[in-house]
């Protein structure tokens, strides 16, 4: 399990209260770390937490004839469920990841009946992460006979890991009190006054986890029962839908979709916004996924988070990040740098900047969910590499 400099939290909250930081990063990053620096508190305007959309809600974007995306709020707190996309056939719909509230899944699957009478015949879960797969159970009961496709190391992640997911969740409360406290008493650990940015930012957490909890102890993992390590064609009808596993990436085994006729790549989170996840990733095998997904020239991009895209800029620099951080690892190993130099004395600050354009949120996510758990998997894979291993799954 991966936390954060002492350093980062010490101004705050008691250490042993961030030791409850999942590692499962991209599903339950309490996006608050950096914020805990006083240093943080910097020339940024302050968000305001009305202003952001509930972790409840979603907006529906039509990115092809018969393809639409169900677009969750961009990652900020690590209480959020990912995106959803339904493939509208002649005879069936297929709808790429589940999500992780199933209030949220529920409202999607009375859209999906809205648009079409066809059922909704297969669900592809990307990768074990929970915010993808955790509304398969309600896809089950609501279609019956309804397959659900992944690959081993999907199914294997769900069964294994995503029980201890809903403990980690609950293991937040503690933070969430006390954060709670601080913004009840306007002081940080020290005393000092709480800087506007700090306020604004755990007053978002607070409120995302008040949201997201109460649906998120509902859901019932429901692993895959077709499994496909490599690559599947489904047709909806005439509709062509391309499941390709490339293998390991941002976990290890991850799905992409690929509809050649519309050429509309569903990336799960082999891309996402406001950055990448990378605790239980391997570098060198994601970097040659994002290749292939670029080798395919599609014309639209649904990330596993945000916005949907139309060129590969955002990817480009993903894989810029990755190489980054995985060459710095690779030269720290065979140099005998101790990791924890490493963590020290790599520089991310020009990719925060790019990434985030300045936004404090944006900027809190970056730091929450990348840096640490990124030269930590780079150095383990590394390290692995180099006496020529296979790396471990993350933690
Ligand atoms: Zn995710």
């Amino acid at each position: 399990m991966t936390h954060l400099p002492d350093t980062t939290l010490s101004q705050a909250i008691p250490v042993r209260a961030t030791t409850r930081r999942t590692s499962l990063r991209c599903l339950a990053s309490i996006g608050f770390a950096a914020l805990l620096s006083p240093s943080s508190a910097s020339a940024q305007s302050a968000p305001d937490p009305a202003s952001y959309p509930s972790v409840l809600s979603y907006r529906t974007v039509r990115v092809a004839d018969g393809v639409y995306a169900f677009i969750t709020p961009e990652e900020r707190t690590g209480f959020q469920s990912g995106n959803s996309i339904a493939i509208i056939g002649d005879d069936g719909v297929l709808v790429f990841d589940t999500g992780n509230i199933p209030g949220l899944t529920r409202r999607q699957i009375a859209e999906i009946r809205k648009l079409t009478d066809k059922p909704v015949r297969y669900v592809v879960n990307s990768h074990w992460h929970p915010d993808h797969n955790l509304g398969n159970s309600i896809y089950r009961a609501e279609f019956p006979g309804v397959r659900i496709v992944g690959t081993s190391a999907t199914r294997a992640g769900i069964l294994e890991r995503v029980p201890t997911y809903f403990g980690q969740m609950k293991g937040f409360a503690q933070t969430d009190s006390l954060m709670k406290l601080r913004l009840s008493t306007g002081r940080m650990r020290d005393g000092s006054r709480m800087p506007d940015d700090v306020r604004q930012l755990w007053t978002l957490v607070v409120k995302d986890y008040a949201d997201f909890m109460p649906e998120v102890l509902q859901a019932k993992p429901s692993p895959p029962d077709l499994i496909s390590d490599d690559s599947l064609t489904i047709f909806l009808g005439t509709r062509r839908v391309k499941v390709m596993s490339p293998g390991r990436g941002n976990t290890a085994g991850d799905s992409y979709i690929y509809l050649p006729d519309e050429r509309v790549l569903l990336t799960g989170d082999l891309v996402t916004v406001p950055g990448p996840f990378p605790s239980t990733s391997y570098f060198a095998d994601w970097i040659r996924d994002l290749d292939e997904l670029k080798a395919l020239h599609a014309s639209v991009i649904v990330p596993g988070h945000g916005d949907v895209q139309h060129d590969y800029a955002y990817i480009d620099m993903v894989r810029e990040l990755l190489t980054f951080t995985r060459e710095r690892a690779r030269e720290a190993v065979l140099r005998g740098v101790p990791l924890d130099s490493l963590q020290k004395q790599i520089d991310f600050e020009p990719f925060i900047k790019r990434f985030t354009n300045g936004d404090v949120v944006r900027t809190d996510a970056f730091k929450s969910f990348y840096p640490v758990p990124a030269v930590m998997r780079a150095y383990e894979e590394a390290s692995y590499e180099i006496q020529g291993a296979i790396p471990k799954p993350g933690d």
